[in-house]
């Protein structure tokens, strides 16, 4: 029964544990949780030698949705970006709600050109259908910004925690990209984004 009582509260603190790792929401990892995963990612990357990527998306024009529809519309708009995003990629990849309306995704052993592919199916599958949110059809677009590491090499004096920022700040300079020349579209970080 000792042994019972153990295994009941180490399970508990999992799930209490798991629970506040996730966005209530869209029951994707909160961004807290993120920073943890990500990091483990890139310790993993750096010893594997393997390359990786990471991508923003943010919906576009979001505020309009809550503006016409409102909020609950709008809810359930994200919640169908998490589903499409899931659908996307694989389940070691780490999905996670970065902010408001949006969401980080980061591609363990994955090249930036296999990347480009997925943001763009993705990107493609969001805007090529009207989605049924409630009594409403929308028509919905992302932006996504896309940045990489290409092995060992990139990094090789750099600190996970260097990684990390360097592909978050160049994910997030190629999504601002993306937004300022029409949105709707996969932007790869470049020296134009910079
Ligand atoms: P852009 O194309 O430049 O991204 O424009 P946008 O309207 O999508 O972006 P903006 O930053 O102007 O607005 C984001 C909105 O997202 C504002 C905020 O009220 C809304 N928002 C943030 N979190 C939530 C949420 O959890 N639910 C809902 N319904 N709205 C949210
Ligand atoms: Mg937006
Ligand atoms: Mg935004």
């Amino acid at each position: 029964a000792m042994t019972a009582v153990a295994i009941e509260n180490c399970l508990n603190h999992q799930r209490v544990k798991e629970i506040g790792f996730l966005d209530a929401l869209t029951q994707v990892y909160n961004r807290r949780y993120f920073g943890l995963r990500f990091h483990d990612e890139i310790e993993r990357s750096l010893r594997r030698n393997t390359d990786m990527t990471c991508m923003f998306l943010d919906v576009d024009f979001f505020k309009k949705v809550n503006d016409t529809y409102g909020h609950h519309v709008g809810d359930l708009v994200l919640t169908r970006m998490v589903s499409l995003i899931k659908e996307h990629v694989r389940a070691c990849d780490i999905v996670a709600r970065y902010g408001g309306e949006e969401f980080v995704v980061v591609l363990p052993e994955t090249g930036i050109a296999v990347a480009m592919e997925i943001a763009e199916r993705l990107r493609q599958a969001v805007c090529n259908q009207a989605h049924q949110i409630g009594d409403h059809c929308l028509n919905i677009s992302v932006s996504i910004g896309v940045s990489g590491v290409t092995h060992i090499t990139d990094a090789e004096d750099k600190k996970a925690e260097e990684i990390a920022l360097l592909l978050l700040d160049n994910a997030g300079k190629s999504l601002y990209h993306a937004k300022e020349t029409g949105r709707n579209q996969v932007v790869l970080f470049n020296s134009r984004c910079a």
